[in-house]
C-alpha cells in the first residue's frame, strides 16, 4: 500500500501522524494512506509558499510563461498517466478522466497568455505633464481547496492562472482521491517551477481551517458542496481574504415540444449518467414540456438500459461511485423516490457490473412523474439518478428552475430560436446550454453558478480568474521642467 504525503517546498514531507485510507472504488481495495495535515504541517506549507513568493513575483513574465509552456507540453505528453491515477482513485472511466485533463489543460493554455492578460492601460498627458497607468499585481500565497469529483480539472481551473500571475499556491485536494496532485507537483518541478511556488497539502477540516485563518493566505478558491462553500466563504472573508466558493447544483434540462427528441434523449443520458452523475454540471432534473413526455422517457429508457457499468479501465460507459457510503446514500434516495410515488422506469439497484464484486457500483436510474416536493428533486443526489418532471408550459418550466436554490448550469432543447433566446435571458442560472446539455464554458470564459452554487462575486478562470488572482494599482506620475512645481495645498484639478 502506498503512502501519499504532502508536497512542500519541492519535496515530499514525511507521512503525517494522522492518515486516511484511499480506496479504488472499482474494487473496494484500499490502495493508499494519505496524510491528514496538522496545523503545524499546514503552516509549513504556507511558510514555503510565503518564502517562495518574493522571488516568484519578481521572476520576469517571460520566464514565468516559459515554465507554463513547459508544463503544458509535459502534461499533454503524459496525460494518460494522470488519467490512470484519476480512474484508480475516483472511479470514472478512463476516457472521461482524459476529458477532465483536457479541460484543465485548456486553462493552462489560457494562462500561457498571461503577458497579454496582465497588460494595463496608459494615458499620456492626462493633465499637463501628468501621465497615468494601471497595472495588476499578484497577491501572495493563495489557497485552492478542491472536491473529489474532478481531482485534476478543478484545481487546474485555478493554479495555472494563480501561478502565471505571480502568486504562490497551496492546494488542498480531496482526501478521497489525492494522488493526482502529487503527480502534478512533480510535473511542475520537471517544468522548472521553483520550489515552494506549488505546494500540495493533504487533509480534512483541520487543514482547511488552518488555511482559512492563516494571515499569509491572501485568497481562497474553493469548490465543493454548498454548506462547506458557505462556511469557507464566511470564514475566509472574516479573516480578510478574498474568497470565491463554488457550491453544489441541481441542473435542469428543459425539453420543449418542438425539440428533436432523439437528440434530447442522447443528451439527457450523456449528461445524466456521465461520470456516474458525480459532476456539478450533471443534468439531474429533466423537465418535459407538453405532450412529449411519453416519447422522451421511452427514448431515454431504451438508451439507459444499454449502458455498460463497470471498472473504468475495462472500456465501460459508467464507473462506480466514489465510496461505499456515497453509493448507499444515492441508493437511499432511489428508495425514497419510489416510496414517495415516483415511477421508477430504470432501476440501477442490483446492477451487474463488469468489475470485481466489491466495487461501489450502482446502475443508472430513471424516474418519471417526479414532483417538486420529492427528495429526489429537492436534493443534490450526486449520483446516476435522472428525474423527469412533467409540466404543461414553458412558463412552468422556467418557474421551477428559477425557484430552485441552486443556479449552476441548465439547458434547453428546442428548435425555436425565439424560445431559446427568451430562456437565455430569463433563466436565473450562471451557465446556460442551448441544445448543449453540459455547457461548461471554455477556459477563456469564466465558470460559475448563481445563487447557492457560488458564494462571492468572482467566477473561475477567464478574465474573472485573472482579476481574482491580481489586484489593481493606478499610478499617476509627473515629469516636468523645472522639476519643482511650487506649493499648492488644494486638491489637484486637471489643467
Ligand atoms: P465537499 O464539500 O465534501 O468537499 C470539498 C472540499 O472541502 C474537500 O477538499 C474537503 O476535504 C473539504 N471539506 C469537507 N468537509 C469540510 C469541513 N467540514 N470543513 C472544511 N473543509 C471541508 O465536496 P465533495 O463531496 O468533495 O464534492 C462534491 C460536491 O462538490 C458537490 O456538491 C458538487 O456539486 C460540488 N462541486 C461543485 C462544482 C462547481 O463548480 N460548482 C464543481 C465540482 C463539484
Amino acid at each position: 500500500m502506498k503512502t501519499i504525503p504532502h508536497w512542500i517546498n519541492g519535496t515530499y514531507a514525511p507521512i503525517g501522524e494522522r492518515t486516511a485510507d484511499v480506496t479504488n472504488p472499482a474494487t473496494g481495495v484500499v490502495t493508499g494512506a494519505v496524510s491528514l495535515a496538522s496545523v503545524d504541517e499546514s503552516n509549513a506549507a504556507v511558510a514555503a509558499a510565503a518564502a517562495a513568493f518574493p522571488a516568484w513575483r519578481d521572476t520576469s513574465l517571460a520566464r514565468r510563461t516559459q515554465i507554463l509552456f513547459a508544463f503544458r507540453e509535459l502534461l499533454n505528453a503524459r496525460r494518460p498517466e494522470l488519467a490512470a491515477i484519476v480512474t484508480a482513485e475516483h472511479g470514472k472511466v478512463l476516457d472521461d478522466a482524459l476529458g477532465e485533463i483536457t479541460r484543465g489543460q485548456e486553462v493552462v493554455e489560457f494562462a500561457c497568455g498571461m503577458p497579454h492578460l496582465l497588460k494595463g492601460a496608459y494615458t499620456e498627458n492626462a493633465s499637463t505633464n501628468v501621465d497615468v497607468h494601471s497595472k495588476r499585481q499578484s497577491l501572495g500565497p493563495v489557497a485552492i481547496i478542491s472536491p473529489f469529483n474532478f481531482p485534476a480539472m478543478v484545481p487546474m481551473w485555478f493554479f495555472p492562472i494563480a501561478i502565471a500571475a505571480g502568486n504562490t499556491v497551496v492546494v488542498k485536494p480531496s482526501e478521497k482521491d489525492p494522488s493526482a496532485l502529487n503527480w502534478v507537483a512533480e510535473l511542475w518541478k520537471e517544468a522548472g517551477l521553483p520550489d515552494g511556488v506549488f505546494n500540495v497539502l493533504h487533509g480534512d477540516k483541520v487543514a482547511v481551517d488552518a488555511l482559512l485563518t492563516h494571515p499569509d493566505i491572501k485568497a481562497v478558491s474553493f469548490v465543493g458542496s454548498t454548506p462547506i462553500a458557505q462556511y469557507v466563504y464566511r470564514t475566509g472573508t472574516a479573516h480578510g481574504k478574498r474568497v470565491q466558493a463554488l457550491g453544489g447544483a441541481k441542473n435542469h434540462m428543459v425539453v420543449l415540444p418542438d425539440a428533436d427528441l432523439d437528440l434530447a434523449a442522447d443528451a439527457a443520458v450523456n449528461a445524466g449518467f456521465g461520470s456516474a452523475g458525480e459532476r456539478c454540471m450533471a443534468i439531474s432534473a429533466l423537465v418535459a414540456v407538453g405532450d412529449i413526455a411519453d416519447g422522451l422517457v421511452e427514448r431515454i429508457a431504451s438508451r439507459t438500459s444499454t449502458l455498460r457499468v463497470g471498472d473504468g479501465v475495462r472500456g465501460c460507459d459508467m464507473g462506480p461511485l466514489v465510496t461505499a457510503a456515497h453509493r448507499d446514500k444515492v441508493a437511499g434516495y432511489i428508495d425514497a423516490g419510489e416510496a414517495a410515488g415516483a415511477t421508477i422506469v430504470v432501476d440501477g439497484r442490483g446492477v451487474t457490473a463488469d468489475a470485481d464484486a466489491n466495487g461501489f457500483f450502482l446502475g443508472p436510474t430513471l424516474f418519471d412523474h417526479v414532483t417538486p416536493d420529492m427528495s429526489i428533486y429537492t436534493d443534490e443526489i450526486f449520483g446516476p439518478v435522472l428525474a423527469v418532471i412533467r409540466v404543461d408550459t414553458y412558463d412552468e418550466a422556467l418557474t421551477l428552475i428559477n425557484s430552485n436554490e441552486f443556479g449552476n448550469g441548465t439547458a434547453i432543447f428546442t428548435n425555436d430560436g425565439g424560445a431559446a433566446r427568451r430562456f437565455e435571458n430569463e433563466v436565473e442560472v450562471g451557465m446556460v446550454g442551448i441544445n448543449v446539455p453540459v455547457p461548461v464554458p471554455m477556459a477563456y470564459y469564466s465558470f460559475g453558478g448563481w445563487k447557492n452554487s457560488l458564494f462571492g462575486d468572482s467566477h473561475a478562470h477567464g478574465m474573472e480568474g485573472v482579476n481574482f488572482y491580481t489586484r489593481g494599482k493606478v499610478v499617476t506620475s509627473r515629469w516636468q521642467e523645472p522639476s519643482h512645481g511650487g506649493i499648492n495645498l488644494g486638491f489637484p484639478q486637471n489643467s
